[in-house]
């Protein structure tokens, strides 16, 4: 908090007790902890979005509607003419502009942990939240206290990420669905990882009216252009249209994105590739004494260290030049836990390295790939 009065009487009381989200610096690291896809683009591709770009006309404002990068998406995930898709400045806007609609008094929830960005832009927006704990032994839903929390406290929005997000399992489905009914509320499931799950509710559009499906081009392998969407129920969207900001993707991002969707190979080839490569991560991992790798449909693997050694263990990981995310400072069931986001074969290689340097195992990795 402030001791300056000048500070603390012109800002909210929820702004004063936040503090900013912490990124990370990553320069010089081979950089695991953002979920980032590790792969560039062909020469040859960049040559022909570079030629696109050329004549973007910067002088203008962009299409307020993004008409052309909403057919692009519609047709690449396959978005049914009845569902409405609004974009946002990366699925991150698209949650405070949500939670900038709600009332004074609503509820949000979601399982816990979770994405911290559904807490951040709830307490920054003084609504109030609940995180519903997961389940300690697989990290599933607890059903039973998600129906409970919905019948006392009736949350306007409920989010639920599929895969989850930091602990990159996909939930129950037939629980998500009793969740979505029962919910007086909206239930979004986020989506953001879909390029590596198999699994998604976006056919499941049409049986409900409260259900909205998000998702984002950031893990896919575009986070530099940020852009997330939701699609759903036309009469919600509608309402939450009223309230974006009428620019809010850029001309540079509209261009980029709906030219990288058309070249859908290529992210399908990368993103087989990073699949390939979280199996392998998560054997070697397991393989490790004194390491649980948990199962993950996502692009990053969530893993728990013996007793009290996370903090140094991420530290000694550092030191070796790899960032990847600690999670133990977050506490509960994400204590001794640290999170890599799968990379080239080689970076991840480095990480197992770096990781039985620090626990002192001799490596013998280099002899068993390749
Ligand atoms: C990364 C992430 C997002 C944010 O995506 P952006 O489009 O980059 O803002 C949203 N939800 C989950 C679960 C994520 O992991």
């Amino acid at each position: 908090m402030t001791q300056n009065p000048l500070i603390a009487s012109v800002f909210r009381q929820e702004v004063l007790a936040m503090s900013a989200y912490q990124v990370a610096h990553a320069e010089g690291f081979i950089k695991l902890d953002a979920m980032e896809n590790p792969y560039g683009w062909p020469e040859e591709l960049k040559t022909r979005w570079l030629a696109a770009l050329r004549d973007c006309p910067l002088n203008r404002y962009p299409d307020p509607q993004a008409q052309r990068l909403v057919q692009t998406i519609r047709a690449h995930d396959q978005i049914p003419d009845q569902h409405a898709i609004l974009l946002g400045n990366g699925s991150d806007e698209i949650i405070q502009l949500l939670l900038m609609a709600l009332p004074p008094r609503a509820h949000v929830l979601a399982p816990a942990p979770g994405f911290v960005m559904y807490k951040q832009l709830s307490d920054c927006l003084g609504i109030k939240y609940q995180g519903i704990p997961l389940l300690a032994d697989n990290f599933g839903l607890d059903l039973s206290a998600m129906l409970a929390a919905i019948e006392q406290h009736h949350p306007a929005v409920i989010f639920i990420a599929y895969p989850n997000n930091p602990t990159g399992n996909l939930f129950d489905p037939v629980a998500i669905e009793s969740i979505i009914k029962a919910a007086s509320g909206l239930v979004i499931i986020d989506e953001a990882y879909a390029p590596f799950a198999n699994a998604s509710f976006m056919t499941r559009l049409t049986q409900h009216d409260n259900l909205l499906v998000m998702r984002t081009v950031s893990k896919l392998g575009l986070a530099g252009l940020r852009l997330g969407y939701i699609a759903g129920n036309p009469e919600i969207i509608g309402q939450l249209d009223k309230i974006r900001l009428p620019y809010n993707i850029n001309s540079l991002t509209q261009l980029s994105a709906d030219f990288a969707l058309t070249h859908k190979a290529l992210f399908d080839q990368q993103t087989q590739q990073i699949c390939i490569e979280r199996t392998r991560v998560f054997n070697q991992l397991n393989n490790i004494t004194g390491i649980t790798a948990y199962p993950s449909s996502a692009n990053f693997i969530l893993f728990r260290t013996p007793d009290t050694l996370a903090d140094g263990l991420y530290a000694a990981i550092k030191q070796q030049g790899i960032l990847i995310k600690n999670l133990n400072p977050q506490g509960g069931l994400l204590k001794d836990c640290l999170r890599v986001t799968i990379g080239t074969p080689d970076e991840n290689n480095a990480f197992l390295a770096s990781l039985k340097n620090a626990l002192r195992i001799p490596d013998s990795i280099h002899t068993e790939t390749h």
